[in-house]
């Protein structure tokens, strides 16, 4: 690979670091992108710079947006007396997609994991019991994975809340135990939002 001029190697260094890309499929799209017409090449960098500088995350629940409350929170059709846990944007987005839930979200950041050193003040908790008045909140649903982890937050949650009065559920029947959301069809999710049970 040391006979590609300076430039080459450098993007194939980048594009390496991306996750999913080693070196070879990175030597294959920064030959691509250099016989790529000029325009869609400063297409893809152009968008790459947007993204970073326009997109942050929502004020409220935290999902990505392009204002600081998303389109989700801002809209006044959604329900605000019901939120939904997740772990990841991505976990938000397999939801979304099932076309079940009408009510908000909030987005954790990860789930806890002793293990990795993962605790409470390392995910978005505080803001999530901030957000849990039972005057405004009438039922959170913890959609956080199946997996140990996700299990532990779940539990941590409902811990913290129990005493609020407010109804905590949780959506797991269909969702594959340790399964990611994102992985799940939109089907399924539909089924595991209406089967939620009381925890
Ligand atoms: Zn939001």
């Amino acid at each position: 690979m040391n006979h590609y001029p300076e430039a080459i190697l450098k993007l194939i260094d980048s594009l390496s670091t991306l996750p999913g890309i080693g070196k070879k499929t990175a030597e294959r799209l920064a030959l691509h992108i250099l016989h790529a017409p000029d325009h869609e090449a400063a297409t893809l960098a152009g968008d790459i710079i947007e993204l970073k500088s326009s997109v942050r995350l929502c004020d409220t629940c935290f999902a990505l947006s392009e204002t600081e409350r998303c389109r989700i929170c801002a809209d006044p059709a959604r329900d605000k007396s019901v939120i939904c846990v997740v772990e990841n944007p991505t976990d938000m987005a397999a939801v979304e997609k099932a076309n079940a839930f009408t009510g908000l979200y909030h987005i954790l950041g990860g789930a806890l994991s002793p293990i990795d050193g993962i605790g409470p003040e390392d995910i978005r908790l505080s803001e999530l019991f901030t957000r849990a008045t039972p005057k405004e909140v009438q039922e959170i649903i913890l959609a956080t994975k199946t997996n140990v982890e996700g299990e532990a937050t779940a539990a941590y949650i409902q811990n913290r809340l129990a005493t609020t009065g407010i109804r905590l559920t949780r959506i797991a029947s269909g969702v594959p135990m340790g399964g990611d959301l994102q992985y799940v069809d939109p089907l399924t999710m539909q089924k595991a939002m209406e089967k939620r049970y009381g925890c």
